[in-house]
Parts: structure tokens; sequence; C-alpha cells
């Protein structure tokens, strides 16, 4: 028995399902999941000792790599002064200042300490500036797992089978209204009927969570134009794509401006950190300056603000994002190449360092029905093919892949070696 199964069995019995996060479980995949130990740069190392080229880099955050010197020397510096106060520190204005000057259409920022809190608390921000209670999200998206957000999610929720889970009250659900991402036309149908109830639409403006599903042209631009047209609000939920598709995010990739932003991952550089932002008239209404109440214990707590300041930092270096969208480029063309030269219906789709892999005959993925219709127990064997040869995927067809800085071309190259030997299984 491997150190990894002997673990999982151990940790069954004290934590639901062995895992504190569903989809670590490999519930959809098969297997058990491997138990890491440590990281690296590009890579991760299991219980075993059996190393891994890491496409998951702890599911985005990880943007420069795993274990960088210098945020890991950061987080020691910066944890000899103390872990939590519970009181304001320099260090928070600083980040937040950041924020705002690298953001588009940020103004004022409230950190919270997870993507969770921070859309959470981003709906209810706008139900209370439009006085109104219904939302408007679509198939696939993944939120976090607040109340309203949970309906028709992707991500672990789309993987088991529970979209929309059980706990919901009914009476909350019915507020929150479910499309199809990339259908413009049905957005403002619903708006003609609905309009003057729609406190937001809240949106992963390139989904990473049934899988990476970009906008199609003037999908994005759409929900800004009923969004003015109504009086509502958009939120983009950047929680993944900021600081992943460009330095910018994807307001600054795609030039739409959203009303009210949520961030995660990569702003923490790895540590327990959200952020929620916007207007500043909206944002003023957050408490203690206005009424909607919002708080947190370890809210900017001093380690994660300077892990996410210090990876920022690191972020400016000249031709970061160009050279990390060339590998992730270099990586999903090399793919198809492999798939194509082996037969197999396969298909990618990329932003900047985002990406996903689809076994199907369709051309381009675009929607939730086509991510649906893919061969499922097709990705499930390439994904244990990989995994076996020492290149770790996400452990689900229906989740996003993540470069890093850290990733060189030899990494490229060897996971394309390994992938041609996995395609030929395939045939
Ligand atoms: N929004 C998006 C777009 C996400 O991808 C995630 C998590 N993957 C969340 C929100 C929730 O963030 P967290 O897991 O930190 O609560």
């Amino acid at each position: 028995m491997s150190r990894s199964e002997e673990l999982f069995l151990q940790a069954q019995k004290t934590i639901p399902g062995g895992v504190n996060s569903p989809v670590r479980a490999f519930k959809a995949v098969g297997g058990t999941p491997v138990f890491f130990e440590r990281a690296l740069g590009a890579y991760v190392w299991d219980a075993d000792g059996k190393q891994y080229i890491d496409y998951v880099q702890s599911w985005g955050p990880m943007v420069l790599g795993h274990a960088h010197p210098e945020v890991i020397n950061t987080v020691i510096e910066t944890a000899k002064f103390g872990l939590s106060f519970g009181a304001p520190t320099e260090r928070e204005t600083t980040l937040a200042e950041k924020l705002c000057n690298l953001i588009p259409n940020m103004d004022m920022v409230r950190f919270v300490s997870s993507g969770t809190e921070a859309t959470m608390s981003a709906i209810r921000l706008a139900r209370a500036f439009t006085k109104r209670d219904k939302i408007i999200k679509f198939e696939g998206c993944y939120h976090g797992h607040s109340d309203s957000l949970l309906i028709k999610a992707g991500s672990g929720a789309l993987t088991l089978g529970v979209p929309s889970s059980p706990g919901v009250p009914a009476v909350l659900a019915d507020h929150t209204l479910t499309l199809d991402y990339n259908n413009a036309e049905q957005v403002r149908e619903c708006f003609a009927k609905l309009g003057d109830q729609i406190a937001c639409i809240i949106v992963e403006p390139v989904v990473g969570n049934m899988n990476c599903v970009p906008p199609v042209p003037g999908f994005l631009e759409c929900l800004r134009e009923v969004c003015d047209q109504y009086g509502s609000l958009l939120i983009f939920d950047e929680v993944m794509t900021g600081f992943r598709v460009a330095h910018k995010g994807a307001q600054g990739h795609y030039g739409v401006n959203a009303d009210i932003i949520t961030l995660g991952k990569v702003i923490g550089g790895g540590m327990p950190v959200g952020a929620f932002g916007g207007r500043r008239d909206i944002m003023q209404m957050i408490a203690p300056s206005g009424p909607v109440y919002q708080a947190g214990t370890l809210s900017g707590n001093p380690v994660a603000m300077a892990a996410g300041l210090k990876t920022l930092e690191l972020l400016e270096q000249e031709g970061f994002y160009d050279k990390l969208c060339a590998r992730t480029t270099e990586l999903v063309e090399g793919l198809q190449r492999l798939a194509d030269e082996a037969g197999i219906p396969f298909t990618t789709n990329h932003v900047g360092s985002m990406f996903g892999f689809f076994f199907t005959s369709e051309k381009k993925v675009t929607n939730f029905k086509q991510v649906m219709a893919c061969d499922i127990p097709r990705f499930n064997a390439f994904f244990h093919g990989m995994l076996a040869r020492g290149v770790y995927l996400a452990p689900a067809s229906y989740e996003a892949g993540f470069m890093s800085g850290a990733h060189t071309e030899q990494d490229i190259q060897a996971t394309l070696t390994i992938a041609a030997e996995v395609f030929a299984t395939l045939k």
C-alpha cells in the first residue's frame, strides 16, 4: 500500500471524505488522492517521495511557482513580528493601494480570507446598493460555497453531482436566476422580463470552473450594457482570473468594466486571502463607513498581506506575463498536435496562463452543454496515465489548469513527451 493510500484511509476516519475540499478526493477520476509533502517551483512531491510536474499550482494562487524563495523569506520575516493582531496595520493599506492602482475600476477594496467570503460579501453589497434581491449567475460558474451562489455551480459541486446543494433554503435559491454562459440573447430576454428586480450579474469573466471556457466576443460587453440599462451592478469574479489571465486581470484583458471585482488566490501568494472592491460610492456602503455589515477576525492578516505584496511585486518583472502566456500556448498547442497525430478528438482553450483541454469532436468549446458532452472516461484515463508518469493535472475534467512562472521549456517538453505516450494508450 502506498503512503498516500494509508494516509487517505486514516484521514477518512476524522475528516469527511478524507479531504477539506471535495475535488481533492479524486471522486471524479477514481483512485486514491495523492497526498503532497512538499513543493518547489513547478514541482510537487508526494508522501512516497515521487515527483510530479504540477499544473494545478494550488488551484491558481502559485503563479510564481511553489515556495518562491523571496515569498517564503517574506513570510518568515513577517511572522517573527506576530501572526495576527485584529487591529489595522500599514501593510493592509499598502496592498489596498497596490490593488487599486493595478486593477481597473477599483477605487476601494476590503480584504477577507477566502474567495467565498469575497463573492458572498459582494452579493450582499450589490443587493443593498440596488435595494433588489434577485441575482443572475451562469450555469457551471463557481463563486464559492455561500448559499445564494451554490445554485447550478461548477467545480467540485458539479463533479459530485450536487451543483445545487441540499441545505440551501428554497426561498433563497429562488432569488438566484441561472442562465447559460456565453448566451447574450438569453441575458437580454431575462432583463426584459425581470430587469427592475435584478441586483447584479456575477460572472467568471473567463470560466475556470467548468474546465476553461473564455467569453465569446460581445458577451461581456452585453452584460455591461444590460446592467447599465437596468441599473443593476456587474460583478466580475476575478478570484481565479485576477493576476492570472493578464496583469490587469480579465477586465484589463477584455476592456470591459465591472462595478465590483472579487479577488483571491494570487493576491495572497498562497496564504488565505480574498478581496472585493470597486466603485467608491458602492464600497462606501460597507461597515463601518456604511450600513452593510461585513467583518473578519483574520481579515488583512499581516503574514497573508506580506505574501501577497511580495507576490505582486515579483509579478511586475518585465515580460513576466508574456513568457507565462507563451509557455501556456506551447503546452496546449503541443497537446493538440499530439492528439491530432494519435487521431483522438480533442480541443483546447486558454487565456493567459489558464488553460483547459477537452476530449470532444467539437472544434471549439464555448458553453456548458459542450463541456458536459465531453468524453469523461477518456479524460480520466488520460489523467491517470499522466499521473502515473509524473504529471499532476487537475483531478476532474471540469477544472482549468494553471501554468506558473517556474515552468521551464524543459518541463513543457517533458510533459509533451509523456502526453504522447499516454495518447497512444487511448487509441
Ligand atoms: N470564485 C472563483 C471564480 C473561484 O474559482 C473560487 C475557487 N476556486 C472561488 C470563487 C472561491 O474561492 P475560495 O475557494 O477561496 O473560497
